[in-house]
């Protein structure tokens, strides 16, 4: 907006009541001059004299002389070649000539040469006190009209300005909606030309489809909050040909309102058309479907992802629960698919994943859900059994069908799978009961030499009684305290080569199993309710080690710890966190909370309000793995967060030929940028990622590139010593 400045319309120009008038006498006789000086002196007017016309010429050439008291007969010009000279030089000055001469010749004269009034000098003084009078009124009213015209058109220039530099069409159309007004926007989002458009209908730019729709916003005849806003249309370009047009549509955002006659009455106004804004947001909207796609599909195989999955499980049950019948599920894995990843490479395993997919879909029924869950793992639904036979069958099939060899990198390799097969109601009645009995019943065959299909048998279940002592064992650790430790893996900004703050990392030093991932323990803990003390403890451990910290100086750094959605359900969640934070004098922006997508969807009024209040608490809130559950986008324009974490799935796939996994982050990056969110790249794990990271404009990154977790000592000295240190320290130091 640099060019703004060249614009002037702050209200510096003077009030035209404050500005002094000037007024000049000229006369060759001092004392003459005296008592003109005298009768016109007033409030707001500064009196000059001159002697002689050569000075008045020079005095007149500054142009600040309002009125011109001025004698006709002096010693060495004539007053008349003065006016003569103010005519030519075009001096705006208002002239009021005296003159002892007095034949109405000469006042004809003076008056021809554009003197304002003419006055016999031996008059009534009160005539020039009354003329200077007038001289004066009318050089304010004429100011004043000057200065209305400077300020309307710098208006008008600032008003065009912004209008032709908008990133959105901005049109007017007549009562019959033809363009009476478009800005140049046009040309480049349509390829129309502004004069191609004039006067044409607006159906012109609207995509086929859409006309109904759009009629009524185009046809807006309301103003004020009735009128139109937001309204979703497709408009279309111009077909030049022309690669950058080839995309014939851009998905437009449109408010319009009426225009009215403003000189009527309101009762009786006149309708002349309307006028409207539209924004393109075709971007957004690819981004949007992009994300939406992938929240609910794998990438690689096009095939839907376990979320799907388990939505559809879950309505196969419902509708087998009303008509009796059984629904199968099969949990699936490909044999010594890690052999091929290692022998042949990522690229021949990805391969074979969607042929595999592509053929173990060929065995289904059209009602049956073929998904990956991830890995080389995946599931089938097959809704509609009638006995458990039905699912043998198709186990059967699709193991005859695997028989036939892959051609990965040119030859051919056989693949065996392991199925696993659980029944509803048999074998469980919710979706998360039967995928876990048919992932136990595929470790089972896997464990009796792979290739075949087993059904689920209680005899199975051995875990449960771990899981009893594991419990057992965390309560304990949770009274005692001193079996977690927090470990910190530093986030940088990679353009200020510096660290802007860590993620808390909580690890368990479990006295027989060793020192244990969050993973093993934390959906555990979630599970029993015992996360609410074990965030208590995470939240005074972290902020404990953070005030220490800044005592030595890093009082920039920003703290992010992982609160499972358990911990929001607490209402006093942000009274206990300012509560720590006060009490470890810690200012609240120095903390991240960061949360999952899932409780983006999850009871979402109760949860926005939860998010709002850490919000006006001053905390920050991140939303973690972004990207992995489905965000409706709407969530986001309800949630007033601070940042999103790109969940490394995507950074891991990141890969210069690879379209899939960049083109999400630039879609992840392009809402980050139309809601005003930080974005940060977790698990950056090599230099090649950070370089497409960089390159897609995401500067904040986390991952093992730049460091693993760390013990806190441990990250003391990576804060100093390492290459991306935290800068104050230095500062200090
Ligand atoms: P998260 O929040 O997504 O944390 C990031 C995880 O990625 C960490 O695993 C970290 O060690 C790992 N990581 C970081 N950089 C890289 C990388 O470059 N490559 C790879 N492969 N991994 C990387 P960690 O420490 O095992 O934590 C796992 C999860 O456990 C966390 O995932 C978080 O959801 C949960 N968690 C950890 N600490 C806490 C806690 O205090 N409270 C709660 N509620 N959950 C926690
Ligand atoms: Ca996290
Ligand atoms: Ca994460």
């Amino acid at each position: 907006m640099k060019a703004i400045a060249n614009f002037d319309f702050s209200p510096q120009s003077p009030d035209i009541q404050e500005t002094p008038c000037n007024i000049l006498i000229v006369d060759d006789e001092e004392r003459i001059r005296e008592a003109y000086r005298h009768l016109l002196a007033g409030e707001g007017r500064i009196i000059e004299e001159c002697g002689s016309g050569n000075e008045a010429l020079r005095r007149l050439d500054h142009r600040d002389i309002d009125v011109l008291i001025l004698d006709l007969m002096l010693p060495d010009i004539n007053g008349l070649e003065i006016m003569e000279w103010m005519l030519h030089q075009h001096v705006p000055t208002a002239v009021v000539v005296f003159s002892g001469d007095e034949s109405i010749d000469s006042a004809i004269r003076a008056l021809r040469h554009g003197a304002f009034e003419f006055i016999r000098k031996h008059g009534d003084p009160q005539e020039l006190i009354d003329t200077v009078d007038r001289v004066l009124r009318r050089r304010r009213v004429e100011r004043e009209h000057a200065l209305m015209t400077v300020r309307l058109e710098q208006s008008e220039r600032l008003h065009r300005f912004l209008v032709e530099q908008s990133p959105d069409i901005i049109y007017t159309l007549d009562k019959d909606g033809a363009f009476i007004f478009v800005n140049g926007r046009v040309q480049a989002l349509l390829g129309y030309t502004r004069e191609e458009l004039l006067g044409k209908h607006y159906s012109m730019i609207v995509y086929p489809d859409d006309l109904e729709h759009a009629r009524f916003a185009f046809n807006e005849r309301r103003i004020g909050d009735r009128a139109s806003t937001n309204v979703e249309i497709r408009l279309q370009t111009k077909n030049q040909g022309v690669r950058h047009f080839e995309n014939r549509t851009i998905v437009a955002i449109l408010s319009a309102q009426g225009i009215y006659a403003t000189n009527e009455e309101p009762a009786s106004r006149h309708f002349m058309g309307t006028s409207g804004v539209a924004r393109d947001i075709t971007d957004r909207k690819k981004a949007e479907e992009t994300i939406a796609f992938q929240a609910f599909h794998d990438l690689l195989t096009g095939l839907p992802n376990r979320i799907l999955f388990k939505d559809r499980l879950g309505v196969a049950l419902k509708q087998a629960k009303r008509k009796n019948k059984r629904v199968g599920v099969m949990f699936i894995d490909i044999d010594r698919f890690k052999l091929v990843n290692d022998t042949y490479g990522h690229h021949e395993g990805d391969e074979l994943l969607k042929c595999f997919a592509q053929r173990s879909r060929s065995c289904l029924r059209s009602g049956d859900t073929l998904a990956r869950q991830g890995g080389d793992e995946f599931t089938v639904l097959l809704p509609d059994l009638g006995d458990g036979e039905d699912a043998s069958v198709i186990a059967a099939k699709m193991l005859a069908e695997l028989r036939q060899p892959f051609k990965i990198a040119g030859v051919d390799f056989f693949t065996t799978v392991s199925i696993g097969i659980a029944l509803y109601p048999d074998n469980g009645k919710t979706p998360e009961m039967l995928l876990r009995n048919a992932d136990i019943a595929m470790y089972q065959i896997k464990g009796r030499g792979k290739n075949g299909y087993l059904h689920y048998a209680p005899e199975m279940h051995s875990g449960q009684s771990m899981r009893l002592t594991l419990e057992g064992d965390l309560r304990q650790a949770l009274e005692s305290g001193d079996q977690f430790e927090l470990y910190y893996q530093p986030q940088i900004s990679f353009s200020q080569r510096r660290t802007i703050g860590m993620e808390a990392l909580i690890r368990w030093h479990h006295p027989r199993h060793g020192l244990m991932m969050p993973d093993t323990f934390i959906p555990l803990a979630e599970d029993t309710g015992m996360i609410v003390a074990l965030g208590e403890w995470v939240v005074d451990r972290a902020l404990c080690q953070l005030a220490s910290w800044r005592s030595r100086g890093f009082t920039s750094l920003q703290l992010a710890i992982n609160l499972s959605p358990k911990e929001l359900e607490r209402g006093d969640l942000p009274e206990r966190i300012l509560q720590r934070l006060d009490a470890y004098a810690i200012p609240a922006a120095a903390l991240d909370i960061e949360i999952t997508e899932n409780l983006l969807m999850n009871d979402a009024e109760k949860n926005i309000s939860m998010v709002k209040q850490l919000r006006n608490c001053g905390l920050r809130v991140s939303i973690d793995d972004f990207g992995t559950r489905y965000s409706s986008l709407n969530y986001l324009r309800r949630f007033p967060i601070h940042s999103i974490k790109i969940d490394q799935s995507f950074v891991r796939d990141l890969n210069p030929d690879k379209h899939s996994s960049t083109s999400i982050i630039h879609a992840i990056a392009c809402i980050a940028r139309s809601f005003d969110l930080r974005i940060l790249a977790e698990g950056v794990e090599t230099e090649a990622q950070r370089q497409m990271l960089s390159g897609l404009a995401c500067d904040e990154m986390q991952g093992f590139l730049f460091s693993r977790p760390l013990a806190a000592e441990a990250f003391e000295g990576f804060l100093t010593g390492g290459c991306f240190p935290a800068l104050d320290r230095e500062q200090i130091l």
